[in-house]
């Protein structure tokens, strides 16, 4: 029986320990990637945001992949030569693409695949890490790797050299089946056990993706941590046209910047935004109910591209109004890596004209943004 993708979700957090999430995530089938960065300052969400914008509207098959991961490859190491502030940064990239019966996953690092089936769970990655590599040649036991001092030491990043070696892993999932992709921030703090136990646990997917950062957390969270969840169903043979999750590209420690706060799990935004109008339509009430209702609809509905407080593009949903102090008509729902600062002022007008579209239409607008964007030139954000 063919399958198909029929649920996905993700959770991203920057952890008890650290700063910000230099973790980045794509949840945007057929693609589903999460990227690991490292470098100084914020080199390394700039590493992470570049690999997920590689991944965008992929939909070919693994060949299509490797070379999407390779010609990124080049990038982030060619923006880390010509960019002292951007020196040594790379990032990890677990990305997954399913085509046809297939789901062809591309491996830089030691962000992990996992596939559960029937409550097992099956590490579809090796880890390009000295312990992993350590533990190949027998130099060291899985308990041993554990506690190993440079257990953190990757061995591959995209962006480390001028040219990097892809790994390649082709699945053939059944319906059922789970794929899990994470940064080792979970790994590092959750085992396989604990991990397989919450998948197997009949959570909806959205909620077994908060429970492994949770966890995560609750073990210490001495990392950023990001999980990305992908259940497949069968096929029917009239389903010509497969549900797809919403589309969405969000590179997390944006996200986390927007918020301002904790960082929202990403796969809740929506759900968020619903609670965001909900209290906005009751403080609306002297309004009338009638007004207050129509309003919130309108709000749901809208959308207009902006820029964060701290000058990052953005796709807010709402009114471009602020009432009084606080209380304002919009909230962020994708926040780009995007920082207005790149561009000119006639292109900044353009683009942040605040105008009313549907979320598809600013999303859209974003998207051409980052298509023809010079990301090469893209500084680190100051703090
Ligand atoms: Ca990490």
């Amino acid at each position: 029986m063919p399958v198909t993708v029929r649920d996905a979700a993700a959770c991203t957090d920057v952890g008890r320990l650290r700063q910000s999430n230099e973790d980045a995530l794509v949840l945007s089938d057929p693609v589903f990637a999460v990227a690991d960065g490292m470098g100084g300052a914020r080199a390394g969400e700039v590493a992470s945001a570049m690999a997920v914008a590689a991944l965008h509207g992929l939909d070919g098959g693994p060949d299509e992949l490797v070379r999407a991961l390779e010609d990124v490859n080049a990038r982030i190491h060619q923006a880390a030569r010509d960019d002292a502030s951007l020196a040594g940064m790379g990032t990890t990239l677990t990305a997954a693409v399913i085509h046809g019966d297939e789901v062809a996953v591309a491996h830089v690092g030691d962000s992990r695949a996992y596939l559960w089936r029937d409550g097992r769970l099956r590490q579809v990655t090796d880890d390009h890490s000295l312990v992993a590599e350590l533990i190949r040649r027998g130099a060291l036991t899985p308990a041993e790797a554990e506690r190993h001092p440079q257990r953190s030491v990757i061995t591959r990043a995209l962006g480390a050299e001028a040219g990097v070696e892809v790994d390649l892993v082709r699945l053939a999932p059944q319906a059922g089946d789970v794929l899990l992709l994470c940064s080792d921030g979970l790994t590092g703090m959750v085992g396989d056990d604990e991990i397989a136990r919450i998948l197997g646990a009949g959570e909806p997917l959205e909620r077994a993706a908060q429970l492994l950062v949770q966890a995560a957390n609750g073990a210490g969270g001495e990392d950023n941590v990001t999980a990305v969840l992908v259940r497949f169903g069968e096929r029917d043979a009239d389903d010509t046209e497969p549900e797809r999750a919403a589309p969405l590209i969000v590179p997390a420690g944006a996200l986390a910047l927007a918020g301002g706060q904790a960082p929202a799990p990403a796969a809740a935004v929506r759900r968020e935004g619903r609670r965001t109008v909900a209290l906005l339509a009751a403080g609306l009430a002297a309004l009338g109910i009638a007004v207050a209702v129509a309003v919130a609809i309108g709000l749901q509905w809208a959308h207009f591209v902006g820029a964060t407080p701290d000058g990052r593009i953005a796709v807010y949903q709402g009114l471009p109004v602020e009432i009084a102090g606080d209380l304002t008509l919009y909230r962020p729902v994708v926040v780009s890596a995007i920082p207005a600062a790149a561009l000119d002022a006639a292109e900044r007008d353009a683009l942040l004209d605040h105008r009313i579209r549907s979320r598809s239409g600013a999303e859209g607008r974003v998207t051409a943004l980052a298509e023809s964007s010079p990301w090469l030139a893209i500084p680190p954000m100051a703090p």
